[in-house]
Order: C-alpha cells, then structure tokens, then sequence
C-alpha cells in the first residue's frame, strides 16, 4: 500500500508472542512492535530482546517541552509546555471550574459549606438530553440542572424573604431542589 508519497506502509500485527511463541523466527518488525510494547510497559529486558542498550524515561511534559524549542507556532500553558487538548474543551473546563468555584464562594458568604466543587455536568446534561433541544427548552433544562428555580431555597438567599416563604409547602423543611429529590417524605 503507498499513500501517494511513495512511502510503503504495511500493517504489521501487535504483539507477535501471542500468535508465534518462537521468538526465533519473528521478522525484525514483529521485534520492533515486542520492544516497543515492552518499553511502553516500563519493561525493559535487553538480555532477552539480545540486543544491547540503554535507556532514559522521560515524562510527556519533558517531551512536550523539548518540542517547544522549535520555532513553531503552537498553544503552550502558562508554563510554555504546548498543550495536547483541544482549546475550545479546555477553555470549557476553565469556564466550568470557574463557575463552580464562584457558586462555592457565593456560599461561604453566606457561611454554608461548598458543596459544588467537583460537580461534573456530563450525566446531568446526557439525561436532560441538552443536545437534542431548542435553545429556549434548554435554558430551562439548564436552569434545573444547576438548581436556579424560584423555589424556596433560592428565595431564602435574598436574604429578606419571610421564613414562611423559604419552607416546603408539604413538610415545614427548609425547601429546595434537593429537598424534593432526596429529603421530602411527604411524596
Ligand atoms: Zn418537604
């Protein structure tokens, strides 16, 4: 197979021990493919590979590092290492730490303990099926999913509701989206 460039490729299977157990009559590709599944291990064993050499482990970073010296374009960290993810994910998980972070700060001042540090919206937003909405539908959806409803535990946040209107309706407990989905005994 050439793939225009006049390079030959050929597909040469993985792990040769596993289909010819003599080692003796493997082709120097089915060593090259035993070694390097070897060295990805961290296992080395150059008396039984019979070949002589030496070996440094080097970290992604370090790696990564070393091809910064290029002068090539390329997004680095604030360190100057070049990332590997994609920019508009990673700017998303920024944004999504941020956020969390900020509702965590939101109640320190009001002297609860955090409770959405953490928090991954991957499942929430599967079974909301956000992908599949109209923009409109998802606001709502959204909204939910990071409780922002007018019930009586956000109402208690402004801070000058009466009590009455902070408590559940059914059971006299401080309300809210949690209170219904885990605490509520009167549904
Ligand atoms: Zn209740």
């Amino acid at each position: 197979m050439t793939d225009g460039h006049d390079i030959e490729t050929n597909w040469i299977p993985g792990h040769p021990e596993r289909t010819i157990p003599n080692s003796d009559i493997w082709s120097k590709h089915m060593w090259g493919n035993f070694m390097a599944d070897g060295a990805a291990a961290g296992e080395w064993d150059y008396l039984k590979w019979g070949v002589a050499g030496d070996h440094r482990e080097l970290g992604v970073t370090e790696v990564l590092q070393g091809l910064a010296k290029d002068p090539l374009w390329m997004w680095v960290d604030v360190n100057g290492t070049p990332i590997t993810a994609s920019i508009p994910n990673t700017i998303r998980e920024k944004r999504l730490e941020r956020y969390l972070f900020d509702r965590d700060g939101y109640r320190a001042m009001r002297g609860e303990p955090p409770s959405w540090d953490g928090t991954k919206a991957a499942f929430a937003s599967l079974q909301f099926q956000l992908n599949k909405t109209s923009r409109g539908d998802r606001g709502r959806r959204v909204r939910i999913i990071w409780d922002k409803g007018w019930h009586g535990g956000n109402i208690a946040k402004s801070g000058k509701a009466e009590v009455e209107d902070t408590l559940c309706v059914l059971c006299g407990m401080p309300d809210g989206q949690k209170h219904w989905l885990m605490h509520n005994v009167s549904l």
